[in-house]
């Protein structure tokens, strides 16, 4: 286990993750949650959206020179997004595991991007891909009173007190 300064399991990391608008149509919302309940990861934030120009713009702030952010604004805003929080035990990179690689190609089967996807612009699924991703990431989508704490009971289970 990683442990934090008081000798405990982080089991209080989060990170976001987001159904893009392909996997949304494509009806694998239910899917891609099953897998990450099924991990052992909590559900602390949910909600479904029509995204701006502008909180893409903010989420995407790294990417907004490179020749393909174009044509990825027109898929992020083609239809609505499922985002959520998930909490745990090294969920940041955890999830970007359990997600794949960038372009699906390079994304192992067991992977999301691998199991449901085949082409980089079209990669189903968002997951933040660093601790300070994460929390910019989880402010920019979600207000504090959106993020539920609550108590899982079978934590003991998956996470060493
Ligand atoms: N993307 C794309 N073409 C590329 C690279 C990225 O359309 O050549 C899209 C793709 O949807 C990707 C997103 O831009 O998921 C963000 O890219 P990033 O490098 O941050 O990858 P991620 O963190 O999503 O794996």
């Amino acid at each position: 286990f990683r442990t934090n300064s008081a000798g405990l399991a982080d089991v209080k990391e989060r990170t976001l993750i987001a159904v893009k608008p392909d996997g949304v149509q494509r009806r694998l919302v239910g899917q891609i949650i099953r897998r990450f309940e099924q991990r052992g990861f909590k559900l602390v934030g949910l909600k479904m959206l029509q995204v701006s120009e502008g909180l893409l713009a903010q989420h995407y702030c790294q990417l907004t020179q490179k020749p393909f952010y174009s044509s990825l604004v027109e898929y992020m805003t083609s239809g609505p997004v499922v985002v959520m929080v998930w909490e745990g035990h090294n969920v940041v990179q955890s999830s970007r595991v359990m997600v794949g690689a960038t372009n699906p190609a390079a994304a192992p089967a067991g992977t999301v991007r691998g199991d449901f996807s085949l082409h980089v612009s079209r990669n189903v699924v968002h997951a933040s891909d660093s601790l300070e991703g994460a929390q910019r990431e989880i402010q920019l989508w979600f207000q504090g009173k959106e993020l539920v704490e609550w108590d899982c009971w079978d934590q003991t289970l998956t996470c060493e007190k």
